[in-house]
């Protein structure tokens, strides 16, 4: 593995070619570092290093790390997350990648309703309608959008999916260009309570598609770490 300094510099480079080469020069995208499984040290370092966004799937792991260090970090929760466990996260994280059923979006109105705070959530869609993921079909996110708009202490930032792994990114364009779509619909509906600023979408294996295909957030944990075992 090369170092990690040098693959920042990569991803950075190639986020940029990949704007470049629809047109999107003046957009930014925000690079998310996911550090399953990387310890602290690592992380400090990609902190000095000038990454900033933090992203973690287990709220036990966020928890400990976050002891650790701090608001030095904005931290996003990407992976699936329990009811029981939002009362742990919700003064941690700056945004929640992973709405993805009527039940989390109560518990987390009641919570940040109870501690008088604002989450910011970008809803989970099951674009490729995988068993083994989470999230809405296409079909349903307008459906609870609308039915969450009422809850007040919940802002909708945007959409998130995570594309079917495949040698060939190619062959997810079709996932990435549909989300993109739907943000459109969305956004042509004209909701008060509802931003659809981010469209996280892109890891290692598919983000230079994503990309090209409208996303503004990147999600990226092996092409800054190199390969780890995920449980
Ligand atoms: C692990 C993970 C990523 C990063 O995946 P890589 O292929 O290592 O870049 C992105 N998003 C989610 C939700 C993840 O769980």
């Amino acid at each position: 593995m090369k170092n990690l300094q040098e693959n920042i510099l990569e991803i950075q480079a190639n986020i940029e070619e990949s704007l470049d080469k629809v047109g999107r020069t003046k957009d930014e995208v925000t690079l998310i570092a996911v550090t399953k499984t990387v310890d602290v040290d690592l992380i400090q370092k990609s902190l000095d290093l000038g990454l900033n966004n933090i992203g973690e799937n287990r709220v036990q792991e966020l928890q400990r790390k976050y002891e650790e260090i701090g608001d030095k970090a904005t931290w996003h929760m990407i992976g699936h997350l329990q009811t029981n466990k939002v009362k742990y996260i919700l003064d941690k994280v700056s945004l929640i990648h992973s709405l993805n059923r009527i039940s989390l979006a109560k518990e987390l109105n009641k919570r940040a309703k109870d501690t008088n705070k604002i989450i910011e959530t970008l809803i989970q869609v099951n674009v490729a309608e995988e068993e083994s993921k989470f999230g809405f079909k296409t079909g349903e996110v307008i459906p609870f959008i609308e039915s969450i708009l009422s809850m007040e202490n919940i802002k909708i930032k945007g959409l998130m999916t995570i594309a079917p792994y495949a040698e060939d990114p190619e062959e997810v364009r079709y996932v990435f260009r549909e989300l993109r779509n739907l943000k459109e619909t969305i956004e042509s509906r004209n909701y008060k309570e509802v931003d659809m600023k981010y469209l996280s979408m892109g890891m290692t294996n598919d983000y230079k598609v994503a990309i090209e295909e409208g996303s503004n957030m990147v999600r990226i944990g092996t092409a800054l770490f190199g390969k780890r075992e995920y449980k």
